[in-house]
């Protein structure tokens, strides 16, 4: 521990332009005061997500050279699967362009009746939109304390067992679909599961003839987080935690965008059961691709084998959270307010605290990541009023618990001293957070509003 830095050295560097205040005040005044809206070029550190944001390493890019652009049976294909029969212990593996892809084909094959249930720890929003096309019903089961921003607890993202097994007792285990586990549960924060908690689901599952799904967007962190902080997995491997964690499912979708070290790709993977699999190859010809393919170009599933393999590391591992604590901390040591503890993949700023001034329906944290950006070049979103939008019944504006600015670190690609620089805007601004103004509207569309928003400081 005592000699910690990036463990990896840089052979190839992609320049950032660096713009001044008065052209950011310029160009966010363009977009609309809607970070969304700024081109990538203007904007010097890109918190934006983590999804598909990350660098690749130096084999996942000579593996591009090695693709084998077969339309049937690539070469690439069986290598990946070699690597998720292996690193997951699934026997059974489909590629898909993201992970949207893979829950696109498998939601409708798994909900057999409308308004089925579909029972998860906290549901990604392109999943719950998923669920409620195929005609199910999705509802979330994470622990109370997910909800607390302030209270330390290792693991954020568990399931509560007991309301999960009382839903599925009143309403019956015929109108559950299937019950799925978000590791790490990104809607919580990245907040993670416990081994422990994973087998308490995987045995209700049991008990009432339920099947167990993954959500493995981010299972390697997952299983650094077991790791760290359960007792009795302090001296195991991350690949047999990895390996442990999902024998308790009979299947998986994955946007391999996050953990498969990507920039594009996703893969659904089934246990054992060879029916599904099967169901699940004829639906993903008309909407993937063939199932040697499934949307990705044979390159790219070269590339996401290796990426899978090198998540893995616990060197690369041991940086990549650290790093993300590493801001967290700096943060806190400055008196900024965050989400505790930090999750994997993003520090989560508490606007209501930061900014107590303006009142939510003017959308504090949104607030903020403007004004992050007119100081230091730095791109957060808005995770708040903003983005939950209005009542779709009522158009009444809906207010939402909490608003976040979350600041969602891409894997490998920014230093400690970009880290350093992030906090020190932030710090600042906190310091004079009296001056930040709330917004209003020029231009509210009526769908997903906070991607194509128009708006104005209110003075
Ligand atoms: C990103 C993500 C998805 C969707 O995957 P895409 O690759 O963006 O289609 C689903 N679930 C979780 C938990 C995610 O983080």
């Amino acid at each position: 521990m005592q000699y910690e830095a990036e463990p990896y050295k840089i052979k190839m560097v992609e320049t950032i332009k660096k713009i001044t205040k008065k052209e950011r005040i310029e160009r966010i005044k363009e977009a609309g005061y809607n970070p969304f809206s700024l081109r990538s070029d203007d904007v010097y550190i890109d918190l934006l997500t983590d999804s598909g944001t990350g660098a690749m390493s130096d084999r996942q890019w000579a593996g591009l050279m090695l693709g084998d652009e077969s339309y049937a049976g690539s070469r690439n294909y069986y290598h990946l699967k070699e690597v998720v029969n292996d690193l997951i212990g699934y026997e059974f593996v489909i590629p898909t362009h993201q992970g949207r892809g893979a829950e696109q084909v498998l939601f409708p094959i798994l909900i057999e009746r409308q308004n089925q249930y579909v029972l998860g720890n906290m549901h990604f929003d392109t999943t719950k939109a998923h669920i409620e096309l195929a005609k199910g019903r999705a509802l979330n089961f994470v622990i109370d304390e997910a909800y607390n921003t302030e209270l330390e607890h290792p693991f954020k993202g568990n399931f509560d067992l007991d309301k999960l097994e009382e839903f599925i007792k009143e309403h019956g285990s015929e109108e559950v679909a299937f019950i799925l586990i978000t590791i790490t549960c990104n809607s919580a924060g990245g907040q993670p599961v416990s081994m422990e908690n994973i087998k308490g689901v995987s045995e209700i599952g049991d008990k009432y003839g339920i099947s167990i799904f993954f959500d493995a967007a981010r299972f390697a962190e997952n299983a650094y987080f077991i790791q760290q902080r359960e007792k009795g997995y302090e001296h195991k491997s991350i690949k047999d935690i990895v390996k442990e964690m999902f024998s308790y499912g009979m299947g998986l979708t994955m946007s391999a965008k996050k953990d498969g070290l990507v920039n594009i790709g996703g893969l659904l993977a089934f246990k054992e059961d060879e029916e599904l699999y099967n169901q699940a190859r004829s639906l993903v010809v008309p909407m993937e691709g063939f199932p040697t393919y499934g949307g990705l170009a044979g390159r790219d599933m070269e590339a996401l084998a290796i990426g899978l393999k090198e998540v893995v590391s616990v060197d690369y591992l041991t940086h990549r959270i650290g790093q993300v604590a590493y801001l967290g901390k700096l943060l806190d040591e400055g008196g900024v307010p965050i989400q505790k503890p930090v999750g994997g993949h993003a520090v989560f700023v508490d606007a209501i605290k930061f900014l107590p001034h303006i009142p939510q329906a003017q959308f504090p944290a949104h607030a903020l990541a403007v004004e992050l950006y007119i100081e230091a070049g730095v791109r957060g979103v808005e995770i708040g009023s903003l983005l939950l939008g209005r009542d779709p019944e009522t158009g009444e504006e809906l207010i939402s618990p909490v608003e976040f600015l979350r600041l969602t670190i891409p894997r490998r690609v920014y230093t400690d001293n970009h880290m350093k620089v992030i906090a020190k805007a932030l710090i600042n601004l906190y310091n004079r957070k009296d001056e930040i103004k709330g917004l209003r509207f020029t231009y509210e569309p009526k769908i997903l509003r906070h991607f194509t928003a128009r708006l104005e400081p209110i003075e």
